[in-house]
């Protein structure tokens, strides 16, 4: 528990982006620190231990970056979920809504095996509209979400509600 206070000691708040009134959490300063980064990873990489998990999709842009060092920890695939435009090949697209306008997430067409087991990764769960539209892509390519994981979790959000009864497992929690 203390070392999980070191990890969230790393979490720096930036009022008013990206917009007034938003406080925002920057992962960039525990990203800075290894034994912060390490401890974030452990922390969920543990939780799987015993739960196979064949392919972890990773949320542009933050969630590529614990993602695909959680992919590796767990002998899975890495997977992209991207925004529009980004992906060469012919992928399956998503719109979800967010607090003020729409948004689209993309993922190549068959990346997720008829029946995998996918671990969807994102740096925070706000509202649960991006992880959800991932979660979406998963299952239009015939996969089954066995668990979403953050490192942050903003509970006055709600988006554990959105997620629901899926399992959910968050590193820290606001
Ligand atoms: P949601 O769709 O759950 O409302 O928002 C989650 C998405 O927005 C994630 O992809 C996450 O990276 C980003 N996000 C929302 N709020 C924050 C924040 O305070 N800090 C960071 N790092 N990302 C945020």
């Amino acid at each position: 528990a203390d070392t999980l206070a070191y990890a969230k000691s790393k979490i720096r708040d930036i009022p008013d982006f990206p917009s007034p009134g938003i406080l925002f959490k920057d992962i960039t300063p525990l990203l800075a620190d290894p034994r912060a980064f390490h401890i974030v990873l452990d922390s969920i990489a543990e939780r799987f231990i015993g739960s196979h998990v064949d392919a972890v999709v990773g949320v542009e842009a933050r969630g590529f970056i614990f993602g695909g060092a959680l992919a590796a920890r767990l002998n899975a695939s890495f997977v992209p979920a991207r925004k529009p435009g980004k992906l060469p090949a012919k992928s399956d697209r998503v719109s979800y809504k967010t607090e003020y306008s729409v948004a689209e997430l993309e993922m190549h067409v068959g990346s997720i095996p008829q029946g995998a087991r996918v671990l969807v990764v994102d740096d925070v769960l706000a509202t649960g509209g991006t992880a959800k539209a991932a979660a979406e892509l998963v299952t239009t390519q015939g996969g089954n979400v066995v668990a979403f994981a953050f490192v942050i979790e903003l509970g006055f959000l709600g988006g554990r509600r959105v997620l629901e009864p899926s399992r959910i497992e968050s590193v820290m929690a606001y």
